[in-house]
């Protein structure tokens, strides 16, 4: 599928999602990217839009979820759902957090960041752009994702989920493994000065932004930026996964707000620990 040939399009009951096929094939997690295939939402959040916040109906979007957690095998219940503020913070959830944002309000102001060691909890963060990163540590039973936009990005999100694993988990930094999600590419990042500049001032390594002869624009690399992070906070750079997918050049398998002008539904990272004794 991509040029690594690490990833996969699967498709379920008209759903189709992308997986990481290192872990897709670990008996203890459960994972999936969705694409926009395979729900029941219409005009520009056609179909499987995961997004409260869309303008779409409430019954589909909460449909959309059901068929997500059946092809996954896991439990609606166990859903929680991140609070993306384009900040640092990261939540460890427990189990009293089932449900959370989509049950009930978010009882959390900023999550851009959770992981969890509790089976029986699926995370969900949302997307169409902006940079999913997944965590995994096999061995450990943990697991986590960050939403990382060009804010998160910026400020190092990726890194704070690493220090927060490493400092207190204590989980090796060579067992840590993280995927990083389609999103949009260098070919459509396309940005002004002010925001060039604040990749400048956080990034030393330049390569990862372009300058584009017309008109004062700048192309960012925010795979590039994220597995940097990664590689100074520690992580090993064969353990770095990119999919290597854009999501505005793919709007016919992804959600795209650039490609669309923001008339567009929401993508979904889920992940989970298959609990002792399942399947
Ligand atoms: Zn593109």
């Amino acid at each position: 599928m991509n040029r690594d040939g690490h990833f996969k399009i699967k498709e379920k009951d008209n759903l189709k999602y992308l997986v990481f096929e290192k872990w897709e094939a670990d008996t203890e997690l459960i994972h999936c990217f969705t694409t926009r295939h395979g729900g029941v939402s219409t005009g520009c959040l056609e179909s499987l839009n995961l997004g409260f916040n869309r303008g779409d109906i409430h019954e589909n979007v909460m449909q959309n979820y059901q068929s997500v957690c059946d092809v996954l095998k896991v439990d609606l219940k166990s859903v929680v759902l991140s609070k993306q503020v384009h900040d640092t913070n990261i939540i460890k959830v427990e189990l009293e957090d089932a449900g959370n944002g989509i049950f009930y309000n978010s009882k959390w102001e900023s999550a851009d960041g959770m992981y969890t060691s509790q089976p029986n909890i699926t995370l969900v963060t949302h997307y169409a752009d902006c940079v999913p990163l997944l965590f995994y540590a096999p061995g450990y039973s943990i697991i986590g994702m960050t939403h990382a936009g060009w804010r998160g990005t910026v400020k190092g999100i990726a890194g704070s989920l690493v220090d927060r694993w490493v400092r207190k988990e204590r989980i090796p930094l060579d067992a840590i493994q993280v995927v990083i999600g389609p999103s949009i590419g260098e070919c459509c990042f396309e940005v002004g000065k002010e925001v060039a500049d604040a990749f400048v001032t956080a990034f030393s390594e330049q390569s990862f932004i372009k300058c584009n002869s017309l008109a004062d624009k700048y192309s960012i690399d925010l795979w590039q930026c994220n597995k940097h992070i990664l590689i100074k906070s520690g992580i090993k750079e064969e353990n770095i996964f990119i999919t290597s997918l854009c999501t505005s050049c793919n709007e016919d398998l992804f959600f795209s707000h650039r490609k669309s002008n923001g008339a567009r539904g929401t993508l979904g990272a889920f992940m989970a620990l298959r609990s002792v004794g399942d399947e």
